[in-house]
């Protein structure tokens, strides 16, 4: 039997994990490709936009100085949107435009049709109109050579709206990272295959890595379940270190004489940068390199594999695509009452969260068993407590890490528990 060398504090291997990683080479994705990406070069305005004065809502473009209420002007041209009028506005006239419609030569305003007599070949003026009215300005949204998004933007909807306004059809991001998952156990029977057999459960944790990889903005592949032959898991592993930048296998990395996820991937050529960290829940948690492919033998507990997956995967593929700080948020919250750890070990506890008047109260989601699936879809953050105390004090406020962001936009009282 294998035991645990030297355990490690989580600080310790989470830092060894960003020392072990490297932003991934940059590329130009399509737009469409590019959400949840992150921006590797600042982004300038190639042109004033708008790029021309236009109008802002449907109407007859004149010129001011002219626009008396109860005054009639013809209507000598039109102006739709893409398509400019050929002739230009001169006193008394007045040319029929529509949203987005370029400003005739002579216009300075617009007049809504509802502030007019309505269409037609002339219409009468029902208020008066002052310069600049309804016209959007060139340049008034961005200036041509101003930097419109900063490197390190993390790309979003408004982000791609903005990069279009400017022609951008390809975005420079570092490219997004290939996750390869692969549960081991003999036990593990895919879901939705067959029913089970005695002592046989379902693998839920291959769908949630891929599903958090694929939060974090990863491209994800899962390959079946691996049971705990020592050649079945050798091919798999091989397989999945073949083609990932970063391999993630839950289970068998314990010092049980059926984890042999540990010696396979060495005996194929990963280096050992650390094993077993002094955490709750995940001790037995691995991390490693071949070349560029790093390698995370998450522990088999489902409670333990999503809450590694959170504390160093995550913060792992979120360096690679540029993100090095990672983008959770991070806040201070308090327990209504005592919660005890053992001292030297950090404890990632699930809590869920409300807004009270004194701020962010945590509460323990309930046992905190690391095979309880069900508490997992009840945690909204990840309180750290630990690893320099015997726990926390009631009133005592620890940093948490928010794992679902929408519950930071609850109103006080507004939370599900009391
Ligand atoms: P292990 O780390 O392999 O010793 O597994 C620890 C516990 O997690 C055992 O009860 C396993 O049956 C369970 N387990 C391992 N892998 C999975 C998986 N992919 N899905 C659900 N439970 C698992
Ligand atoms: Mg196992």
């Amino acid at each position: 039997m294998q035991l645990f060398e030297k355990l490690i504090d989580h600080d310790e291997a989470l830092r060894r994990v960003q020392e072990n990683i490297d932003r991934l080479p940059v590329e130009a994705v399509p737009l469409e490709a590019a959400q949840g990406l992150v921006l590797a070069e600042d982004l300038e305005a190639r042109f004033d936009s708008p790029p021309f004065d236009n109008s802002a809502v449907d109407g007859y473009a004149l010129r001011s100085a002219d626009a008396a209420k109860g005054r009639v002007f013809q209507v000598v041209d039109e102006a739709p949107a893409g398509r400019p009028a050929e002739k230009s506005v001169g006193p008394g006239e007045a040319i029929k435009i529509f949203t987005g419609g370029v400003i005739p030569g002579g216009a300075d305003a617009v007049v809504m049709v509802e502030n007019t007599s309505g269409w037609g070949k002339e219409f009468e003026l029902k208020k008066s109109v002052t310069p600049g009215q309804n016209v959007r300005l060139s340049g008034e949204d961005v200036r041509r050579g101003e930097v419109i998004l900063d490197a390190g933007t993390k790309i979003g909807p408004s982000e791609i709206a903005l990069a279009a306004t400017q022609g951008y059809g390809r975005l420079p991001v570092h490219r997004r990272p290939k996750v390869v998952v692969l549960s081991t156990g003999t036990e593990l029977v895919t879901p939705g295959e067959r029913d089970l057999l005695p002592g046989e459960i379902y693998d839920s944790n291959s769908f949630a890595t891929l599903a958090q990889a694929r939060e974090a903005g990863a491209e994800g592949r899962r390959i079946s379940a691996a049971s705990d032959d020592a050649d079945t898991l050798r091919d798999s592993i091989r397989e999945a270190l073949d083609s990932a930048d970063v391999v993630v296998t839950s289970g068998g990395v314990s010092v049980g004489e059926k984890d042999l996820v540990k010696g396979t991937m060495t005996d194929l050529g990963v280096e050992q940068v650390f094993w077993g960290v002094k955490f709750k829940p995940g001790k037995p948690m691995f991390f490693g390199k071949r070349k560029d492919v790093a390698v995370f033998g998450l522990p088999g507990n489902p409670v333990s594999a999503m809450v590694c997956f959170e504390l160093f995967v995550r913060p792992a593929l979120m360096a690679m695509m540029g993100l090095p700080d990672g983008d959770r948020p991070r806040i201070q919250v308090y327990f209504d009452e005592d919660v005890g750890n053992r001292f030297g070990r950090m404890h990632a506890m699930r809590v869920s969260l409300e807004k009270t008047e004194r701020g962010w109260r945590a509460k323990s989601v309930g046992a905190q068993g690391s095979g309880l699936v069900s508490s997992l879809t009840r945690a909204d953050a990840l309180a750290l407590i630990g690893p320099e105390s015997e726990g926390v004090l009631a009133g005592e406020t620890v940093e948490a890490i928010v794992l679902r962001e929408g519950v930071l936009r609850a109103k006080p009282g507004a939370g599900t528990e009391s």
